[in-house]
């Protein structure tokens, strides 16, 4: 098995998550079924603060992007780990206060936040906000000056560095709904204006240059960018910046072709982001800046595993099998929206070599509703629990209810034991926020 210690197969010949049998998490749960390993988030969330604390004197904070995946018990486990979050939504960051996340290790992000999202972070003393608009900046400092308190602002910008992954997870192209340019002049125009504001207290500056990124290099660019442009803002506007935010977007394994990295490999790959941190600084004669990283998915994405029942079993002849699953884009949209890879495998049968190449389709209404397409697999049978791996990041937190399918719980494991942290949808909750306007009820 890949996952470290998270998966193994036991003398059963099933599938283990972290030390529970997931056949047993099925029949105990049902399917479908978000599993998490609590011990591989958390190993995850301190290889990377290691590297920090050794490295860089501890000059710096990991930050969890907790879109990857949000719940209430999380941010008690990433709080516990000792280090941040960044949200992207009043939703976000009502999940994390409502967990007694504190307040001050909070970074909010959005390049559309809402003026109630706004008030939301201000209000709740968030350490940070990173600024993506010039019409946000003013609304902040008149929002901050009503309220007689100055908030510290990042500022986003966008390196123009290409990572070399899927285009629809690149965000720091030129054409980018994301951040100031660095090269048309644009993050330079808006760190006058922001230092302008008598409420805003600007203190550096933030970038995030894709996802799921193997090549160290493209961060290392991007480090590089952004401490020239530091350098030239402290020429050209005596402007010192503290922090530098470097963003995520760190891979993970997903199936083959994808590089398998252990939690010590993350740690090295951190190492040689701050190792160039450095390296630059010196060069370019500014200090070091107050590190920020903010990996998601390579914190939760392998220690997540998603459980299904096989139900319906169809072949084309001469074209290919279908294997579908009581699951589907309702529970992860990333086939769907950019044709993911996944692998997956029998949970109850997880010993026996793959003889066939079938696509997992889920029970959606859509034809593009596929879990994972082309996967090995043993001949699957009607009742099989299948298996899909690396699916904690971006699986729960992009679930919806279409065509009214409730969003499957999630259990979290530790030491072997299960026990949940979101509990399953019913179809009460699904009705629970509809209306029938009197004129109908008739
Ligand atoms: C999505 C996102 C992240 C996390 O990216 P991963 O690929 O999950 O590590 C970090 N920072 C920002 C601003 C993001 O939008």
């Amino acid at each position: 098995m890949n996952q470290r210690d998270t998966l193994k197969i036991n003398a059963a010949g099933h599938l283990e998550i972290g030390g529970a049998d997931a056949t047993e998490l099925a029949e105990k749960f049902g399917t479908p079924l978000y599993v998490m390993d609590e011990k591989y988030i958390r190993d995850m969330c301190s290889a990377y603060r290691r590297a920090i604390e050794e490295d860089y004197a501890g000059n710096g904070l990991v930050l969890y992007a907790s879109k990857a995946f949000a719940c209430m018990a999380i941010y008690k486990i990433v709080a516990a780990e000792g280090i941040g979050v960044d949200v992207v939504s009043g939703g976000e960051l009502y999940t994390a206060l409502k967990a007694g996340f504190p307040a001050e290790k909070i970074y909010m992000h959005g390049n559309n936040k809402l003026p109630s999202e706004l008030e939301m972070a201000v209000d709740s003393r968030v350490g940070c906000i990173v600024v993506d608009s010039l019409a946000e900046i003013d609304k902040l400092d008149s929002l901050c000056e009503r309220r007689g308190v100055i908030q510290r602002i990042l500022i986003r910008v966008n390196p123009g560095v290409e990572a070399h992954t899927h285009h629809f997870i690149q965000t720091a192209k030129t054409d980018s709904k994301f951040g100031f340019s660095l090269a048309d002049g644009t993050a330079e125009a808006v760190t006058v204006h922001a230092l302008s504001k008598k409420h805003l207290r600007l203190d550096g500056y933030h970038c995030h240059i894709g996802s799921q990124i193997f090549e160290k290099e493209s961060f290392g660019l991007a480090a590089d960018k952004m401490l020239a442009f530091m350098s030239e803002m402290k020429t050209a506007h005596g402007f010192e910046a503290r922090t530098l935010n470097l963003g995520g977007g760190y891979g993970i394994w997903y199936s083959d072709g994808d590089a398998r990295y252990s939690v010590s490999d993350y740690t090295g790959y951190l190492k040689t982001v701050i190792a160039e941190v450095k390296c630059k600084a010196r060069e370019y004669g500014i200090r070091e800046p107050f590190l920020l990283v903010e990996p998601g998915r390579s914190i939760v994405g392998e220690a997540g595993v998603t459980l299904y029942t096989v139900g319906t079993i169809k072949e084309i002849p001469g074209v290919k099998k279908y294997v579908a699953v009581d699951g589907g884009m309702f529970d992860n949209p990333r086939y769907a929206l950019y044709q993911a890879k996944y692998t997956a495998l029998l949970a109850n049968r997880a010993a026996e070599k793959p003889c066939e190449v079938v696509t997992v389709a889920g029970k959606c209404c859509e034809s593009g509703d596929i879990v994972c397409a082309n996967v090995s697999l043993p001949k699957a049978e009607t009742g099989d629990i299948l298996a899909v791996l690396s699916t904690g990041a971006y699986n729960y937190s992009m679930a919806s209810n279409y065509n009214r399918n409730p969003v499957p719980p999630v259990v979290l494991v530790r030491d072997g034991k299960a026990e949940y942290i979101v509990k399953p949808q019913s179809y009460e909750d699904i009705i629970r926020n509809d209306v029938i306007p009197a004129y109908l009820q008739k």
